[in-house]
């Protein structure tokens, strides 16, 4: 039996994986000529991950060589390329292949690519990404931009930086390391920030040869230490979040402001302080921030962009900034997960009526009238400072348990009731009520409702509702 894994990034190859081990052959679907998906897509300077390697690995391939504690990003990239070439999977993997439709004929999903591919698959996994389509903000002017400009995500290799007038937009995560990557490699550097961000320090040191070898000499010492960082990282992060009273939430938010203080210059400082609490957006990690925007040839724009020049950016203070180069590192659409994939259920169900206007799954894995559609990292799992690595093994292995109970039972298919998912749907929007990411911001953690699109249970809650599928929520048919 042959089943479909819809992306080749890092939970496409982990489906692939597991699959294989399930007595399944795999079609990977890959609309690009390589694998690796966000490890491909970003290639910007200063890319890392701002997970501690040894948890930004998947539990059956550790990886004792991580060179620092937080991976540049090339490194996880080939990471990824060498566990793919180790379990088989790279040559499952049909390149420049996009999944254009996915039908559902009672006992099978119809796939169709726009290489003109039409195959009929009993089980599809989609694996496409959770910050996979760029949102490029329709900013008035750009189009007469005579410079650079380009998305952090389509980094353009081609345009030489050294000696530039260099711009970037947007204080994300990703900004925030372009930033400390450039500064000190261009001429003049510029920040526009819309809003400020808590910055939690973060040294990244690299790993000795002597601990590395020791990683490598003593596989049980290597899963003590990666075991260790997860109860630190996960579910210290989880409980910040969900309980913003607990003594977790109150460290962090103390490191942070300690982290801000640092900043010298006192309207420097003040425009740096965020008008929201710490965590409310994703919170940003980094070792070097603050010591970059203070260097001489950097500079903090927060005056609004008003339009882009044919030279530059005018702000709504009405000064003209000229520029060689822009990058919008303005993040990215979560919401358009799986899409534009046109997705057809039961009854000719369009998933993009269910998903308006915002999407929803239960248990984050399975659609209602979405029979054996399996998404990895969908909507509403949980996101923030956790490592995806983690949290896709753990849906993976429920989503392999319903695909053994359909085997087991005889049956054809499996989907969650309507009643199951609005129940879990309801108690998670209560829950989000009491989250850190409803405390008074905007990020993109926020459905088209304003309600976090994220787990907003504890870790431990997603941990056990992981181990084994309740089965009176499905249907089997
Ligand atoms: P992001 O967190 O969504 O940040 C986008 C930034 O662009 C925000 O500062 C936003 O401002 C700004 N922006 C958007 N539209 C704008 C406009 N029209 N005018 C001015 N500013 C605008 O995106 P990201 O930095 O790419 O990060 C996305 C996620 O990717 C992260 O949260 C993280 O989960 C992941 N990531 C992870 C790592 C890692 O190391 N693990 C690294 C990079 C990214 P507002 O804040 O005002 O909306």
């Amino acid at each position: 039996m042959t089943a479909a894994v819809i992306g080749s990034g890092m939970a496409g190859i982990l489906a692939a994986i597991e699959l294989k081990k399930a007595g399944f052959d795999v079609i990977v679907f890959e609309k690009a000529s390589t694998l690796g998906g966000t490890w491909r897509d970003n290639t910007y300077p200063g890319l890392s991950c701002d997970v501690p390697a040894h948890s930004y690995t998947f539990s059956f391939a550790r990886n004792p060589d991580w060179s620092m504690q937080y991976a540049p990003g090339p490194e996880i990239r080939e990471y990824f390329q060498h566990v793919a070439d180790q379990f088989g999977v790279t040559e499952c993997i049909r390149f420049n292949s996009e999944v254009t439709s996915l039908e559902w004929t009672n006992t099978h999903w119809q796939l169709s690519t726009s290489d003109g591919y039409r195959g009929d698959f009993p089980y599809v996994f989609a694996a496409t990404g959770v910050l996979h389509h760029p949102n490029i903000p329709d900013m008035p002017g750009i189009e007469d931009f005579e410079g650079a400009v380009f998305h952090s995500a389509r980094w353009d290799h081609s345009i030489p930086l050294e000696g530039k007038n260099v711009a970037v937009i947007g204080t994300g995560s990703t900004a925030i390391q372009i930033t400390s990557a450039l500064v000190d490699q261009v001429d003049e550097f510029a920040l526009f920030q819309r809003s400020a961000q808590w910055v939690l320090p973060a040294p990244n040191p690299e790993f000795s040869e002597e601990q590395r070898s020791a990683f490598r000499d003593d596989p049980a010492a290597h899963e003590e230490f990666v075991r260790e960082l997860a109860i630190t990282m996960f579910q210290r992060t989880s409980s910040a979040v969900t309980e913003p009273d607990s003594v977790e939430y109150q460290k962090v938010a103390a490191l942070c402001q300690r982290n801000l203080d640092t900043v010298v210059d006192d309207e420097l400082r003040k425009q740096l302080t965020p008008d929201h609490q710490p965590m409310c957006k994703r919170l940003i990690a980094s070792s070097d921030f603050y010591e970059k925007i203070q260097r001489p040839n950097a500079r903090l724009v927060t005056s609004s962009i008003d339009t882009f020049t044919p030279t530059g950016i005018r702000t709504a203070d009405g000064i003209e900034h000229e520029f060689d180069v822009v990058v919008l590192a303005t993040g990215f659409r979560s919401d358009r997960f799986i899409r534009p994939t046109r997705v057809i259920g039961i009854d000719d169900t369009d998933l993009d009526d269910v998903w308006s206007p915002s999407p929803i799954a239960y248990l984050s894995v399975m659609v209602p009238g979405f029979p054996n559609l399996f998404l990895l990292n969908g909507p509403n799992g949980p996101i923030g400072n956790f490592s995806l690595i983690e949290i896709a093994e753990r849906q993976m292995s429920y989503c392999m348990q319903l695909i053994s109970e359909v085997e087991r039972s005889d049956s054809q298919a499996v989907v969650p009731t309507s009643e199951a998912t609005s129940a879990f749907e309801s108690e998670r929007r209560d829950a989000a009520k009491h989250t850190i990411w409803m405390s008074g911001c905007n990020s993109w953690y926020l459905d088209a409702t304003g309600v976090p699109a994220s787990w907003t249970f504890s870790y431990d809650r997603f941990v056990e509702e992981m181990s084994a599928p309740k089965l009176d929520a499905f249907t089997m048919s």
